[in-house]
């Protein structure tokens, strides 16, 4: 499923690909660069705050984490 993200730094719009119906985890703006942390309730913005690079870093080993794991054991 896409889902367009606005970008709260430039307003920019991004399209985001998330596998299920809900996604937490990091973002990252295509115009500014800016970095974020969001909560996707199906296509509702619930959580979008800024990130540095260290937290942006560690979030997005968790989801390759997270992807993995799902595909190997579906629980
Ligand atoms: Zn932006």
């Amino acid at each position: 499923m896409l889902v367009t993200i606005t970008c709260p730094e430039c307003e920019a719009e991004g399209r985001f690909s998330v596998v299920e119906q809900t996604y937490d985890g990091p973002y990252k703006c295509w115009k500014c660069r800016q970095m974020f942390y969001i909560e996707l309730d199906g296509k509702t913005l619930n959580t979008c705050r800024p990130l540095d690079d260290a937290e942006f870093e560690r979030l997005q080993q968790v989801e390759k984490l997270k992807r993995k794991f799902n595909k190997d054991d579906e629980d």
